[in-house]
């Protein structure tokens, strides 16, 4: 597979710790499998709590020299950083579609997402101002300093390979933190590659760290316990996202938390029907439905739910399900047996309760982790599939009749991620904008992640934003100085 690149030197079989490639440890090595066809892609070391730990030194003894340098020293690293990023676009796109499965235009699609948080924060390393208060007494003065936060540590999810790692990456080390990162044991290929990158950008030794291994507690346990991480950024699920704040409260380490979804999208009567099913389309089956902003629920009003239920179907059965390595396939192979396996049941959970298959509703004769992109109407508040995030290709809808009922089922889930909604008219949008519990309302459109938008959850969604003037807040404290004696002339 090596052969697929354009550069060999992006394909990585070994974990980045303080600036070297380690390509074995005491603990063995693990294999990673293409999700497409369930191949050995590559064999890598085992990182445990040691090689963890020499990371986290490493990065600690990176902190001080990366945070001396001026803000535009490190705004030109990150931006060179960025800049490869985007040369090596086509490997790094080839490396996500290996890995995690996705179809080679949605991997592009994620390295220029992955790429606008390096050069956005590249950017933004620049404008970590401080503040001058008025004072309260005659001869002080009041500062605020906004002081990099030290050595932080990423825990990232599969689903994808380089934007969630560079989401958190680019802040932390535009505002002078460093870094060390725990990839999805799943696919760590990219991050690798992105570390490979970082070094060629001129990022020094120890400032960003991969740490590559299966032994998932070895590593999550040392990063979490260990006094010298100051910061943990986690994008994952909610049930692993509460361990890893216990588990950060010994130490009171910062957090910040990208969680689990389940996200709502209301269609009005009153939608423009084509945009609603270009809304649902892309909200639903993007990354093959595993995304934590997949619209999970989909609310349609009874005046137009049958109509809009047969064109939804229809356009669903004309999605062409493959290798994601094929340019004009549209829905890839599920991450692993585990992801189908909960598919079906979520499935028959809401056959048993009643709902009917429009489209789909099986495995795919592929075999494999592919799965059929499906439909399912007649589905209620109390199923499996409506309460749990789903992760896959299956579009359940919902029938309701009033706003209030609508936004009331919307809200009716522990999550609060990302909502969208679907209306011509201007005050039910905003009412419904306003009443609706989640972090982020896509209006009228199924796509509304970019580097410029705060991105985060509310409820068990997450704490904290990622993107955004707001993204680098999380990697910086606040310090502040009294100055004494400073009467007036
Ligand atoms: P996950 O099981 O929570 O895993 C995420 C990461 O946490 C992986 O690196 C995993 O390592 C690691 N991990 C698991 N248990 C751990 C532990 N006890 N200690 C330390 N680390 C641990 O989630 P996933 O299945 O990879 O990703 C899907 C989930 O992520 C979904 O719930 C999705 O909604 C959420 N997500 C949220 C956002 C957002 O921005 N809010 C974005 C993307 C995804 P291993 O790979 O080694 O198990």
């Amino acid at each position: 597979m090596k052969q697929l690149l354009k550069d060999a030197g992006l394909w990585r079989e070994a974990a980045l710790i303080d600036g070297r490639w380690l390509d074995e440890t005491p603990h063995g090595n693990y294999e990673l499998r293409n999700p497409a066809n369930g191949e050995v892609l590559v064999r890598l070391p085992r990182c445990k709590e040691a090689e963890t730990i020499v990371a986290i030194e490493a990065a600690d003894r990176a902190a001080l020299q990366w945070r001396r340098k001026t803000a535009k020293e490190r705004s030109e690293i990150v931006r060179r950083w960025y800049e490869l990023i985007v040369e090596h676009k086509e490997d790094l796109a080839t490396l996500i579609t290996l890995e995690e499965g996705k179809p080679i235009a949605e991997s592009r699609g994620e390295i220029d997402y992955a790429a606008s948080f390096v050069q956005w924060f590249s950017e933004e390393a620049k404008r970590v101002y401080g503040e001058v208060i008025p004072a309260t007494k005659p001869g002080q003065r009041i500062l605020a300093l906004r002081q990099p936060v030290g050595v932080c540590a990423a825990i990232t999810p599969w689903n994808f390979p380089a934007a969630m790692i560079t989401r958190k990456a680019a802040p932390a080390l535009a505002a002078g933190c460093t870094m060390i990162v725990k990839p999805a044991s799943q696919t760590p290929m990219t991050a690798l590659a992105l570390g490979e990158l970082a070094l060629r950008a001129g990022i020094p030794a120890g400032v960003l760290n991969v740490v590559t291994g299966n032994d998932t507690r070895a590593i999550g346990n040392s990063l979490t316990e260990h006094e010298l991480v100051r910061k943990i950024t986690f994008t994952g699920s909610t049930e692993v996202g509460r361990v890893l704040l216990q588990q950060s409260a010994a130490t009171i380490k910062k957090c910040s938390m990208e969680l689990g979804g389940n996200a709502p999208l209301i269609i009005f009567d009153d939608a423009d029907l084509d945009v609603a099913v270009e809304g649902v389309m892309n909200a639903k089956f993007r990354n093959t439905g595993q995304s934590c902003i997949a619209a999970n629920r989909i609310f349609v009003q009874a005046g137009i739910h049958d109509a809009l239920a047969e064109r939804l179907a229809e356009c669903t059965r004309e999605l062409k399900v493959g290798d994601g390595l094929e340019e004009s396939v549209n829905i890839g192979p599920l991450i692993d047996a585990a992801a189908v396996e909960k598919l079906e049941t979520h499935l028959s959970d809401a056959q048993a309760g009643g709902a009917t298959i429009l489209a789909g509703g099986r495995r795919h004769e592929l075999g494999g982790t592919f799965f059929e992109p499906t439909v399912v109407s007649g589905v209620s508040r109390e199923m499996t599939i409506a309460r749990e995030e789903t992760f896959g290709p299956i579009m359940p809808l919902v029938r309701f009749t009033t706003d209030e009922e609508a936004i009331a089922m919307a809200n009716d889930t522990i999550f609060g991620l990302a909502a969208y909604i679907f209306s011509r008219d201007a005050a039910r949008l905003w009412r419904a904008a306003e009443s609706i519990e989640t972090g982020m309302v896509g209006i009228n459109t199924g796509l509304i992640s970019n580097e410029a938008a705060p991105f985060g959850g509310i409820k068990q969604s997450g704490l904290g934003r990622e993107g955004s003037r707001y993204g680098i807040d999380e990697y910086l404290e606040i310090k502040y100085l009294c100055w004494n004696g400073l009467e007036a002339v």
